[in-house]
């Protein structure tokens, strides 16, 4: 008899033993899906390897795989042991871990098509045209057809639609090829000769391991050198990995791919029919370029050339809920296994990556110049300590929006805030919306005229007064909702535009809102995060940024980098083609690490940083992992906690401290955290927290969090 380990799709730390049935057929190689018995139910998992040894007395209560779904493991053995070491390394439960590089369709049990079909483009900016070998039958498809008769240039997917007004068709016609993306293949730009030194770096290590990192401002153009990169993967007859922070965020990079290459794309907003057709396209090698948000990483492409990860210091590259990963450094492993080079890519480079770069272990590759010849922003400070701005906007910063709106041109308000005020609160007896399950205030949302609780969802009706003293209630703080409102009222509804997810809600508004912005109307667009991820919009030549002072003052010790990046990203909307400026607004106009930002740049602010780190042993010189426990009782996450502690009496292993956010959604959270000199010692003392963690039985889960981006 023969027995087979198999990671169950579940939160058990270990794998399970099974046996393996003779009329399965031969004995599976890794990472093949099987159906086992789990309890009283059949569930999904994936094959580890061979069992050696099983003891005699539990043999005969071993249970058999119920079947095996594919016949060749779903990744090659480099991508597999890459996938293995990720759960280890984050200590995570190897099932569920492993569950999290399935795309859903797939772990329900779906076989991955053999696709004759491809798929629809989501960049919108793809023109299409009849295939040579077009036939239609249908009269509406006649019809869709009819529209591209004359058009030399071929028409968007969008445009399809609004002319025939049948979506289902388009895409039908689109998915079957009869419809095709129209390529050019002629190249649009010269390379400037930073751009041409760092494309030749790259070039020249394909075939082997190495990191490079793109370092160029705001606008520099690596977009280009990637393209140049791609193009020379792909004439060697290889694929790339492309990775973005957020997809509806780079429609202009995805329509540049696909212009000139076989591009799928893969996030999870994609419907699952769509997933599992990029899965089975890369998987089959027909697509050369994948493109995706984190977890596109994990699709099977079985002649990976190169690696590409934009905004590396992105903390979107981090998955904040089970198995706490990071798409960056999951890649890089992944690249090292596969032995191909990968770039990381940012204006603003992470602690992490500058310092790897610097000690030599990265290749450094550097564009100083902004690729249109325009001068960066130089950083201007609004002192609003002494102004009132109730909308949060002061009035120099009005007047500068109302300057740049005069001369046609465009701004941006940049206030990572949503709703309309932070929270409602009574000034006679200091009364304040708290939410009733979390340790935060409720957001006051006007449009739907609701207090809402943005770490739970939860909400509720507005009181009409203080619920305390009767007295008139007054909204504190602002939000991007009410600065709109503001902007509104002075510049007038057509001036004004607002960019955040409660407006942005579809992938169609959020291209609706980009070509109105590059449309080049003067405009002033009130946005929150959205904004300073990597766009290009040439008519910019403002930029405000506001609400940004709570930043200074966090506990979170990375927190300054964030602040400095954030900065730094919005204030590179401004003046990519005719000169800019940047102000930001603080009542903290002498704060040190703002006057150093502004004195001498990103780099600078940044590598004095690394210096804080490296003399307080703080990460990423040092090795820290978040321990979290959330309980219904009060103080039962602090004393389960204080016993682990004591029971491994270890200096390294810190706490139990109550969370920043002490209760979330009805839960009281206690920490624990390790701080260990290096990843190995870490490695050892999670490992020894989870084993005292699983004497002690208890009913909670422990969450882990290796290398933890917030503390919250
Ligand atoms: P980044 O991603 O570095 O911020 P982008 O790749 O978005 O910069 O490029 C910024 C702008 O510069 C784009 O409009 C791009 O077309 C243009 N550009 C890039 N390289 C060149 C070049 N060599 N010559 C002229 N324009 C360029
Ligand atoms: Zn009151
Ligand atoms: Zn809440």
């Amino acid at each position: 008899m023969r027995f087979i380990e198999v990671a169950v799709f579940c939160p058990v730390d270990t794998a399970f033993t099974y046996m393996w049935p003779e009329q399965l057929g031969d004995f599976p190689a890794p990472g093949c899906r099987v159906l086992v018995p789990f309890g009283r139910r059949t569930v999904m998992g994936l094959t580890l390897g061979p069992k050696a040894e099983v003891p005699c007395e539990q043999a005969s209560k071993v249970r058999p795989v119920e079947s095996l779904l594919d016949r060749a493991p779903l990744w090659d053995e480099a991508s597999w042991q890459t996938w293995r070491w990720m759960a280890e390394y984050y200590h995570h439960p190897v099932g569920d871990a492993l569950a999290t590089t399935l795309p859903p369709a797939l772990a329900k049990g779906e076989t991955p098509a053999c696709p004759t079909e491809t798929l629809v483009d989501h960049s919108g900016e793809a023109r299409y045209k009849p295939s040579p070998e077009a036939v239609v039958s249908t009269p509406s498809q006649k019809k869709v057809l009819k529209l591209l008769q004359g058009k030399r240039e071929g028409l968007t997917r969008l445009e399809l639609i609004e002319k025939s007004q049948s979506p289902r068709v388009v895409d039908m016609l689109i998915r079957t090829q009869v419809l095709v993306a129209q390529r050019r293949v002629c190249r649009e730009v010269e390379l400037n000769p930073d751009q041409a030194k760092a494309a030749l770096a790259i070039r020249h290590s394909l075939g082997a391991f190495a990191v490079h990192l793109l370092d160029g401002v705001t606008g520099s153009g690596k977009t280009e050198v990637y393209m140049e990169a791609i193009a020379a993967v792909i004439a060697a007859g290889c694929q790339v990995l492309y990775l973005v922070p957020e997809i509806g965020l780079t429609p202009q990079t995805c329509a540049r791919l696909e212009q000139q290459f076989e591009v799928c794309v893969m996030h999870s907003k994609l419907s699952e029919k769509d997933r599992m057709l990029a899965w089975s396209l890369a998987q089959g090698g027909k697509a050369s370029v994948v493109v995706g948000t984190r977890s596109a990483l994990f699709t099977p492409m079985p002649n990976l050339g190169l690696i590409i990860v934009d905004e590396e210091h992105d903390h979107s590259f981090k998955q904040e809920s089970h198995l706490r990963y990071h798409a960056r450094d999951v890649a890089i492993y992944l690249a090292r296994k596969r032995s191909v080079p990968i770039v990381l890519g940012s204006a603003t480079p992470s602690a992490e990556s500058l310092r790897n770069a610097l000690a030599g272990r990265y290749h450094h590759l550097k564009l100083p110049r902004r690729a249109s010849g325009c001068e960066l922003p130089t950083l201007e400070i609004i002192d609003a300590k002494s102004l009132p701005f109730p909308d949060g906007l002061s009035q120099p910063a009005i007047n500068a929006i109302a300057a740049t709106l005069a001369v046609g041109q465009q701004a941006m308000v940049y206030l990572p805030r949503r709703g309309f005020s932070h929270s409602i609160f009574c000034k006679a007896c200091g009364w304040a919306s708290e939410c009733q399950n979390c340790s935060a205030r409720m957001v006051y949302h006007r449009s739907v005229n609701k207090l809402m609780c943005h770490h739970c969802n939860d909400s509720s009706i507005i009181p009409r007064c203080c619920p305390n003293c009767a007295d008139q209630l007054t909204p504190l703080g602002a939000g991007t909702e009410r600065a709109e409102a503001a902007l509104v009222d002075r510049f007038g509804r057509d001036r004004v535009l607002r960019l955040d997810t409660d407006v942005m809600t579809t992938p169609k508004a959020l291209l609706e809102a980009f070509t109105r912005i590059r449309s080049g109307e003067p405009l002033v667009i009130v946005g929150t995060q959205m904004l300073s991820k990597g766009h290009d919009f040439p008519s910019v030549t403002l930029v405000v940024v506001t609400g940004t002072d709570s930043a200074l003052f966090s506990c979170d010790a990375r927190a300054a980098e964030r602040f400095i990046q954030q900065v730094t990203q919005v204030a590179g909307r401004s003046g990519r083609s005719k000169p800019g400026r940047v102000f930001i607004q603080t009542s903290q106009a002498e704060h040190p690490l703002l006057q150093q930002l502004i004195k001498d740049g990103y780099h600078k602010t940044l590598f004095d940083l690394i210096v804080r780190y490296e003399e307080g042993l703080m990460p990423p010189v040092s090795a820290h992992a978040l321990m979290t426990i959330e309980t219904t009782g009060q103080f039962e996450g602090r004393s389960m906690l204080e016993s682990v502690i004591d029971r491994i009496n270890h200096p390294a292993l810190l706490g139990p401290f109550p969370a920043l956010m002490e209760r979330k959604a009805g839960a009281h959270r206690y920490q624990a955290v390790v701080m260990a000199t290096n990843r190995r010692e870490r490695h050892m003392l999670l490992s020894r927290v989870k084993q005292e963690w699983r004497s002690m039985k208890s009913r909670y889960a422990l969450i882990i969090d290796v290398d933890p981006c917030q503390f919250s």
